[in-house]
Order: structure tokens, then sequence, then C-alpha cells
């Protein structure tokens, strides 16, 4: 496969839990559409949402990937140390007329989840910061194909009314502070994309690819989450572990003779293809 020095890619999960099955697919697919290219791998916390989070849990993760061999360039990225960028580019969207108050509830939201500026907080009541859309930024999705926006698009959250900054802003701020040009993460994010494209645009960023892997779920359906109560997977059964992401990725590498976790990591990179993922026809991965 042809060397793409210049690529930079990043797995950023939250600490709200130790690494399971679906957040060892999302490392391990992001580690290797990197590294087979000879690119540059980043680890990012996403630690901007405290209640939610577990203390140890951003320890653990660091630990797990370590044993997994999955080993990061660079050093960790903590968001919760990014406040303050966060703060200046929400200042500059709001300066291009981007960004509008809404004290809209989950119930007060229309059907979309759009409040599309209808509601007219009073000076004393608590807002969010929300996005306004275009509504008409595609993409071409490295293993989906193409992608067109849905015709009514969520209003997405910049800053929670409980003051703390949401998801799509500080995954676009940082992911144009590191430099990163290819985002391989979960499906659960592809909705959100469409808006992170336009955020990125407003503020004159260069646009990432991206790469949406279909999500992993139990033999129930269900979507293998912390929040589900996903298992934990044991540092200590690593090269197993990985031979069962490799599988659920649809790559060959998963069955080939290996001692080590370094050692599959190293047949997974070379023989790295992710089109396999494309041909799977249920857009979902069933584990175990
Ligand atoms: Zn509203």
């Amino acid at each position: 496969m042809a060397h793409q020095p210049d690529y930079r890619g990043r797995f950023a999960p939250s600490p709200t839990g130790p690494l399971h099955m679906g957040s060892l697919l999302a490392a391990l697919a992001s580690y290797l559409d990197a590294r087979s290219v000879a690119g540059t791998w980043l680890l990012r916390i996403e630690d901007i949402d405290p209640p939610r989070e577990v203390p140890g849990a951003a320890d653990s993760m660091l630990r797990s990937l370590e044993a997994h061999g999955l080993l990061w360039d660079e050093s960790v990225l903590f968001q919760s140390t990014r406040l303050k960028e966060y703060s200046a580019t929400l200042a500059d969207l709001d300066a291009v007329d981007r960004v509008f108050a809404c004290c809209c509830t989950r119930a007060t939201l229309g059907p979309s989840g759009s409040c599309m500026g209808r509601c007219r907080p009073r000076p004393d009541e608590a807002t969010s910061l929300r996005i306004k859309l275009d509504g008409d930024t595609g993409f071409d999705d490295q293993i989906l194909g193409p992608q067109q926006p849905p015709n009514a698009q969520s209003d997405l959250v910049l800053r929670r009314k409980d003051r703390l900054y949401a998801y799509a802003l500080a995954v676009v701020v940082d992911d144009a502070w590191q430099g990163i040009n290819y985002v391989v993460r979960g499906s659960d994010l592809l909705s959100q994309t469409f808006a992170q494209l336009e955020i990125f645009t407003h503020l004159g960023f260069q646009l990432p690819k991206y790469a949406h892997l279909p999500l992993v779920r139990d033999s129930k359906g269900v979507k293998l989450s912390k929040q589900t109560g996903a298992r934990a997977i044991h540092d200590a059964s690593a090269v197993d572990n990985l031979r069962d992401a490799l599988r659920l990725l649809q790559q060959k590498s998963a069955n080939m003779p290996a001692g080590s976790a370094i050692e599959l990591l190293s047949l997974a990179t070379e023989q790295w293809l992710p089109e396999a993922l494309a041909d799977h026809p249920e857009k979902s991965l069933v584990y175990p």
C-alpha cells in the first residue's frame, strides 16, 4: 500500500468506563488505517463531561491500549486542558453569526430535534448554544460511500445549558488543531458529521476524510456501549481480543498465526483492507 506519511488519524474515547469490544474495534481500525500507510496515530481523551466520567477510566484505557500493542504517537491530548480554545472558537462562530441561544428541552424540540430558532429564551433563563446549519454539506464516506444530509437536521448543541462544551464543538476544534486528516470512528457519529463539516468550513479549517465503522451489537441487537453495560475486555487476553476485533472487521489477518499482540498487529497492518467492511451486508457486527 502507498505510504502517506502526512496521514494523521486518531482514537478519541471518552473516559466513561474500561475499553470494551466496541471501543477496541474503533481503536484498532483507526490504528490500522494509519499504520498501513506509515501515517501518524494519535490518542485523545475526550474528558469534557465530568458528570459522566468514571474515575480511573482514562488510565485503564491507556493501559489496555498498551497491552494490546496499540501504541500512539506524540503525547495524549486531554480535552479538559482545552476549554479556553473551545470558548475562543465558540466566539469565532458567533462572530460569523452561526450560533444561537436555545431554551428548548427534549420535549419542546421539533420532531427532527430541531429548534430552528423558534424558542424565545427569557433573559434569566439557562440556554444552550446551538449551531445554525445550512444543511447542504454531503461527503464521501471511505466505507459507506456518498452521504447526503437528512432533509431536517437537528440543531447540534455546542455548549450545554450547564455550560459544558459539547462533543460537536470540541471534536472539530481538536481535529483541526491536531491536524487530523482521516477520521475512522463508529457509525453512531455519522449523523453528526454533516454539522461538523459545516463547523470546519465556517472556521476555515481543512476538512478531514471520514470512514464510519459498522456498530458492534450483541446477539440481541443492542449496540455495545458503556451505557448498555458492555463487558470490559481483559488485557491478559490481548491476542484473542485483537483476533475477535479483526474478525468483526472482516480481516483475513484474524486467523493468521502470531505469538504476540505486536506480531498480530504487524500482520494486520500489512493486510489491512477496509473495503472488506464496505461489502459487509448488514452494516452491523455481532459480538460475541
Ligand atoms: Zn430552542
